[in-house]
């Protein structure tokens, strides 16, 4: 077993932190935790797109590099390190490109992929609803057909960056009378069309990142749809893996580690520093482990993804074991900080910028975002250990 990366691959890496160290240097971004996923700059996504790495394991036919899951973790784990703003590119980036190679036309293909490549289409990710988050299949979001056209109603909410994407990936309901599985489709669909609208929703962070969207008889083309008619809740389940699969749900607070590390050197408490404290020592190596065991459990999915294998339970696996370790990480944080801890990044008193209150208020939404924890456990009791499903 070789753990090494390759001189091309070290070579790689090393590329993607120049150019996101002369980014931060021009001031295209200031590192940010959750930037993956709230980090709103379409200046930045062009600059990924123009070094061409978005879309990295893509055919080259559809403009892609085809290069390896293995360096796409690569940039993703420099992109996260750094804090670097990638929302708008992410989800199509992560998922829904991937949707579009395997079930898209040929047709959506080239209209589709070449905009995502060039950061020019931000896809939002349109599955939950009020009564539909771990059981999707009950959604009730319609998409009925009409002549040339599908007519959607309905109610989409958390869907991340609404406010910002041109584009929504939108699964819906085209059958309503057969078992609820059965009669479910995927879309994209542009965001402009009349009859959509987008309201905030404010989170407990404060954030207004994520929002409810209405469909009210919004009539798209019948070639906005997604694969076959009906089969959506089978690929969506293809999607899932991809969204469950990446350092995000392990690095997303990455520069929060990074600091309060650094924090612990700089301050002293009775002369001494905090970083000689045996108590914090432990806590901080504690969760270095945890790191390095998330790290590892990440890489192994994409080991599988370059294997040709969906990487199902790898995926839930690392993702129920890297959330639990953000949340353990702000916890920890916010312990270390004290008192000060809690002041949100607006005070002028506030420790490390407020991250630490930041992710410790939004790491709670970590094991609920695409599948909760338990979820999760049940994929791998079912699937991994062969267990039978929960009654
Ligand atoms: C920050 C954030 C961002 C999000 N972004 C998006 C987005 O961009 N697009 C989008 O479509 N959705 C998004 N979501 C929604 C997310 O996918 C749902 O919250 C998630 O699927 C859980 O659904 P729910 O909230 O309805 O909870 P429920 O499904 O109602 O679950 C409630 C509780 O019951 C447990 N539970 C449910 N079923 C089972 C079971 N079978 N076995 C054991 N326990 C069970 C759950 O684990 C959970 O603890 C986001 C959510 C959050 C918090």
């Amino acid at each position: 077993m070789d753990f090494e990366f390759s001189q091309e691959q070290e070579r790689f890496r090393q590329e993607v932190r120049d150019f996101l160290e002369e980014e931060m240097r021009q001031g295209t971004f200031k590192p940010s935790c959750d930037a993956w996923i709230q980090g709103y700059s379409p200046e930045f996504t062009k600059k990924v797109a123009h070094k061409g790495w978005i879309g990295l394991t893509w055919p080259k036919e559809y403009g892609g590099q085809e290069r390896s899951n293995m360096d796409r973790l690569i940039l993703t784990e420099e992109m996260l390190r750094y804090g670097a703003p990638a929302a708008c590119h992410w989800f199509a980036d992560r998922q829904i490109g991937g949707s579009i190679l395997t079930f898209g036309t040929e047709e959506q293909k080239r209209e589709l992929l070449p905009k995502i490549l060039r950061g020019e289409a931000y896809v939002g990710l349109g599955m939950s609803e009020p009564q539909a988050g771990s059981d999707l299949a009950s959604l009730q979001t319609q998409a009925i057909e009409d002549g040339e056209d599908y007519v959607i109603n309905g109610q989409k909410m958390w869907t991340s960056c609404a406010k910002f994407m041109n584009y929504n990936y939108l699964v819906a309901r085209t059958d309503p009378d057969v078992p609820k599985h059965r009669g479910i489709s995927e879309f994209i669909i542009e965001t402009n069309l009349p009859g959509i609208t987008i309201t905030q929703t404010i989170d407990i962070t404060g954030s207004e990142a994520w929002a409810e969207v209405f469909y009210d008889n919004v009539r798209v083309p019948k070639k906005c749809l997604i694969g076959e008619k009906n089969r959506g809740f089978y690929q969506i389940m293809h999607q899932l893996d991809y969204e469950r699969a990446g350092l995000e749900r392990l690095m997303g607070n990455y520069p929060l580690f990074e600091a309060i590390v650094q924090f612990t050197r700089e301050s002293k408490q009775n002369g001494k520093s905090l970083s000689q404290d045996t108590l914090i020592r432990h806590k901080l190596a504690q969760l270095q482990v945890e790191f390095d065991v998330g790290r590892l459990l990440t890489y192994r999915v994409v080991m599988v993804m370059d294997e040709g294998r969906a990487p199902n339970v790898e995926a839930a696996m690392a993702k129920a074991y890297c959330t639990a370790f953000e949340q353990h990480l702000a916890s920890i944080a916010t312990e270390i900080l004290g008192l000060y801890g809690q002041l949100v990044a607006e005070s002028k008193w506030a420790p490390i910028l407020g991250m630490a209150p930041h992710s410790f208020l939004g790491s709670k939404g970590y094991s609920l975002q695409a599948g909760t924890s338990e979820i999760l456990r049940n994929i791998v009791a079912s699937r991994g250990l062969g267990l039978p499903s929960s009654g």
